[in-house]
C-alpha cells in the first residue's frame, strides 16, 4: 500500500493512506475490567472517492471497514495520572500494542507513527472512559476530474435544512463527505434520504449531480428533470 498514482485518459487516480482518531459517542464497558479502562477500536477502512481537482474537497463514495482490533487501556496511566506507574513505560507499552494491532491488520509500518500520534492526542484530551476511542487507518483511492456533471443551481437552492432534534433517524455513520459527525453544522437530506452537512453537499453538487453514497441523480441543467 505505497503511495501510487497513475494517469488515465481524462482522470487521475491517486491512492494514499491516512489516519484518524476520534472519541466515539456510544459507551462501551467490559465487566471484568475496572471503570478506569478505556476501549480503543483500531480499524482498517477502505474508501473510494472523487474530486474535481487537487484543491477541491474529496467526496467519498464508498467507505468500508475491512478489519478491526479491540484494545483496552488504563486511562489514568495513559494520562500520566497514576503515580504507581512509570508513565514513559506505560505509554511505550501502549505504543507497542497499537503498533502490533496495526501490523496484524496489514497496515504498513510507515503509517504507524501518524496513527499512534493521533491516538495520543485524543487520549490526552479524553476526560472519561465512557466514550471509546476509534483509531482508523484509511486506504483511500481518489479519482480526480473527468466527466462530472454539476447539479442544477435551482435544485441546490431547494435543499432543505433538517435538524438533529426533529426525531429523524440518523445513521450512526458520519457525513460521508467530510467524515465528521453531525454534531455541529447545518444538515440536509437528499431525496434518496442520505444526510450530509449542507455546506459539504452543496460543494459536491456544484461539481457532480450524483449523491455521493448511492449515486441518486439530482437534476442537471441539461437533464430530463
Ligand atoms: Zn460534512
Ligand atoms: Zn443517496
Amino acid at each position: 500500500m505505497e503511495n501510487t498514482s497513475w494517469r488515465g485518459s481524462s482522470t487521475e487516480v491517486v491512492r494514499h493512506l491516512f489516519s484518524r482518531a476520534t472519541q466515539l459517542r456510544g459507551p462501551n464497558r467490559r465487566r471484568d475490567l475496572s471503570e478506569d479502562y478505556i476501549f480503543v477500536r483500531l480499524g482498517l477502512c477502505r474508501a473510494i472517492g472523487w474530486q474535481r481537482a487537487f484543491d477541491c474537497p474529496i467526496v467519498w463514495e464508498e467507505q468500508v471497514r475491512i478489519d478491526q482490533r479491540e484494545l483496552w487501556f488504563h486511562l489514568p496511566s495513559l494520562k500520566l495520572e497514576n503515580e504507581e506507574m512509570d508513565p514513559e513505560f506505560y505509554r511505550s507499552c501502549v505504543e507497542f500494542r497499537i503498533g502490533e494491532g496495526l501490523t496484524n491488520m496489514g497496515v504498513p509500518e510507515a503509517e504507524h507513527p501518524s496513527a499512534i500520534e493521533k491516538f495520543f492526542q485524543v487520549a490526552d484530551a479524553a476526560v472519561s472512559t465512557k466514550l471509546p476511542i476509534s483509531v482508523s487507518v484509511w486506504d483511500a483511492t481518489v479519482r480526480i476530474g473527468g466527466g462530472l456533471v454539476p447539479a442544477a443551481k435551482s435544485s441546490i437552492d431547494a435543499l432543505e435544512e433538517v435538524r438533529l432534534d426533529d426525531g429523524l433517524e440518523f445513521e450512526s455513520s458520519p457525513c460521508a463527505i467530510c467524515l465528521e459527525d453531525f454534531v455541529d453544522g447545518r444538515i440536509t437530506r437528499l431525496p434518496c434520504a442520505h444526510f450530509y452537512h449542507l455546506h459539504c453537499i452543496v460543494q459536491c453538487l456544484e461539481i457532480n449531480h450524483l449523491c455521493p453514497l448511492c449515486r441518486y441523480p439530482m437534476p442537471t441543467v441539461n437533464g430530463p428533470n
